[in-house]
């Protein structure tokens, strides 16, 4: 008999399914940033993500360029522990080439981590590295749980936050970036997406928002200078423009960061590393 899936994601969690669905129409570009053989399987697994194409028309490219951004921030770093905040349906866990002895731990919410290891165990997904998952909130104690699920703070790091600090209220975003940098040992790594306001309050992207807060996943932090934001938690960090980004992989500028297009809105590609 054929075993029942976990619920497919609702609710904030469901916009998980928007990004890896367009991970997963990379994958039919000829030149395609990056491989994800499973994101088509999460995505049919979670029922299409047809509700959300709207956004993924307007933001596409970005999350593809965003994604392999992150790929090589996450591989350059090299660190023996990984740490994905907020990993939704990525799969970096089973298609990146990590070093020997490479641990990887993906945080979100549980029900999102139940779906998703239903899926990979049905699409039977291999993992390339040890790789732990943790449910928790991440407004919660979720550096105990990090910590149970076999994290060492002694040891560096290289830490993702891919599209979840606008989901957060500023204090809860501010208490993540608390535990995160409190957990770093020298040499650890952070590499973080984020918005500034003017983004947010884009014409472009009202209906966005509607949809998300039909999700109940309404955006609500953003930050202006995300370097001075970093260096008060004792990161140095350095932030990549969408234009260089595009033009490293050859690549249109996506619309929606075109300074051409929306002048000074900004969606913050941010990596740092650890000073203090
Ligand atoms: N980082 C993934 C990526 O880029 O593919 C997923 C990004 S998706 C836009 C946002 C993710 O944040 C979802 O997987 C959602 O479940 C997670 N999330 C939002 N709020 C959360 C919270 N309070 N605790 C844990 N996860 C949360």
């Amino acid at each position: 008999m054929k075993r029942v899936l976990q619920r497919p994601p609702v609710g904030v969690a469901r916009t998980a399914v928007l990004i890896a669905a367009a991970r997963a129409q990379e994958q039919r570009h000829l030149h395609r940033l990056f491989d994800d053989p499973l994101a088509a399987g999460l995505v049919r697994a979670a029922g299409s993500a047809s509700d959300l194409g709207g956004v993924r028309d307007l933001a596409g490219d970005h999350f593809v360029l965003r994604t392999r951004y992150f790929d090589d921030e996450l591989l350059a770093a090299a660190r023996p522990q990984v740490v994905v905040m907020a990993a939704g349906l990525d799969t970096r866990a089973f298609r990146l080439p990590w070093p020997p002895g490479t641990t990887l731990f993906e945080l979100d919410l549980p029900e999102l981590v139940e779906f998703k290891e239903d899926a990979l165990r049905e699409l039977g997904a291999t993992p390339r590295c040890d790789r732990a998952t943790v449910p928790v909130d991440l407004r919660d104690d979720w550096p105990t749980a990090l910590i149970h699920a076999g994290f060492d703070p002694n040891r560096p790091a290289a830490w993702l936050v891919e599209g979840l600090f606008m989901f957060l209220p500023p204090d809860a975003g501010g208490r993540l970036l608390h535990w995160v940098s409190a957990l770093s040992a020298p040499g650890s790594t952070l590499a973080l997406e984020h918005v500034n306001r003017a983004f947010r309050d884009l014409p472009q992207m009202r209906p966005v928002h509607q949809r998300f807060d039909a999700l109940d996943a309404r955006w609500q932090s953003d930050v202006e200078d995300p370097v001075a934001w970093l260096d008060a938690y004792g990161w140095d960090a350095t932030v990549t423009h969408q234009v260089d980004l595009a033009a490293r992989h050859d690549r249109a500028v996506p619309a929606i960061t075109d300074p051409r297009k929306v002048g000074d809105a900004r969606i913050w590609l941010a990596s740092a590393v650890r000073t203090a």
